[in-house]
Formats: C-alpha cells, structure tokens, sequence
C-alpha cells in the first residue's frame, strides 16, 4: 500500500458515508477531536514520537448538517443531479465523458442556471449546437430543476478500488463522495 496516497472513508455520526479525504487530513480532523477512528489499516505511520496506524474509517462525532448549505451550483453536482447520463442520449458517462449543455442556447437568452443547464456527451452537445432542442429534433429525458437535496454522489466508487476496511460501510450506497473540505 502505498502509504502516501492513501484515501480514509468519513462517515457521518449515523455512519453513512459521506467523502473520501487523505489519511492526513483523516489524522488532522482526529487531533481536532472532530471524529473518531472505525477502523485502521496494517499500514503504520511514524512520526518521531508517536506510532499510529493509518485511519481507514473515521466517523464525525457531531451530527454532519448535510441540508444547511444550499447545493452548489457545481459542474460536479449537475452530473450528480443527472446520475452521470447523457441528458439526451441517456447514456451512463464517466466525468471525462461529459459536459454540460445549455437548454436554451446563450446566443438565445439562455441562462446558465439549473433550470437550463444539463448534462450532455460530448456527441449530443455538438449535435444539439447553438439550438434548442425542438429546432435539433432533440428530446430532453428529464426537466431540469434545482436540486433541494445534497447530491451525495459525486464519484462512483467500483467495488473493486473499495479497500477492504470500507466495505461494510460502503455496500449498501457503492457510490460515494470523494471531494475534499466542507467538514469544519
Ligand atoms: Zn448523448
């Protein structure tokens, strides 16, 4: 393992899942005293005075306020809001696979807000181009709106990269958030 890039899972008081952070920063929130260790890996850190095993699982040990903040207005939390899919074409894409797209055009008056922007594969914006969907013959699989949940999935995680110490946390979502901040 290679000790440097380690990831640690954090989990909210109720042990849900909620990001992937670096060990380091898995260690910082531990010295703030702002969680708490669920498992560790084999994996031992030494410092000059101390001995630790790197934090595998860290649970927050205060309730996790996922509502108070309104959701980011993110190229990241529309391919969320989206499931990852090709707003037209409906096809399941990885981030790299994927832009966004103006319902309404710009050069139209389109905004870029949540209500007109969407998530779209590379193939179907150019198809689409500076038009709006009825004028491309294009039909949208869903309105888009502004999410009033927290996007929790961000990243999808294959069961296959999930270390070992995370399993049992992670089975039943399989699809976690790996940005870093916004645990203060
Ligand atoms: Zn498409």
């Amino acid at each position: 393992m290679h000790v440097e890039s380690t990831r640690t899972l954090l989990l909210t008081q109720g042990y849900e899942p909620i990001q992937i952070i670096s060990w380091q920063r898995a260690v910082t929130l531990l010295a703030l005293e702002k969680v708490e260790v669920v498992e560790e890996y084999e994996t031992e850190i030494r410092a000059p005075s101390i001995i630790v095993r790197v934090p595998a699982v860290v649970r927050l040990r205060k309730t996790f306020r996922r509502h108070a903040k309104p959701v980011k207005f993110s190229r990241v939390n529309i391919y969320a809001r989206d499931n990852h899919r090709c707003q037209y074409c409906g096809m399941k894409c990885t981030i790299d696979e994927l832009t966004y797209d103006h319902v309404i055009p710009r050069s139209a008056g389109g905004k870029t807000t949540w209500e007109n922007i969407v998530s779209a594969c590379y193939a179907c914006n150019r198809r689409k181009a500076n038009r709006t969907p009825a004028q491309a013959g294009m039909k949208l699989l869903s309105t888009p709106a502004r999410p009033t949940w927290m996007p929790s999935v961000q990243i999808r995680v294959s069961t296959r990269s999930v270390p070992d110490a995370w399993r049992d946390y992670v089975y039943w979502t399989g699809e976690i958030d790996s940005e870093e901040g916004g645990v203060d």
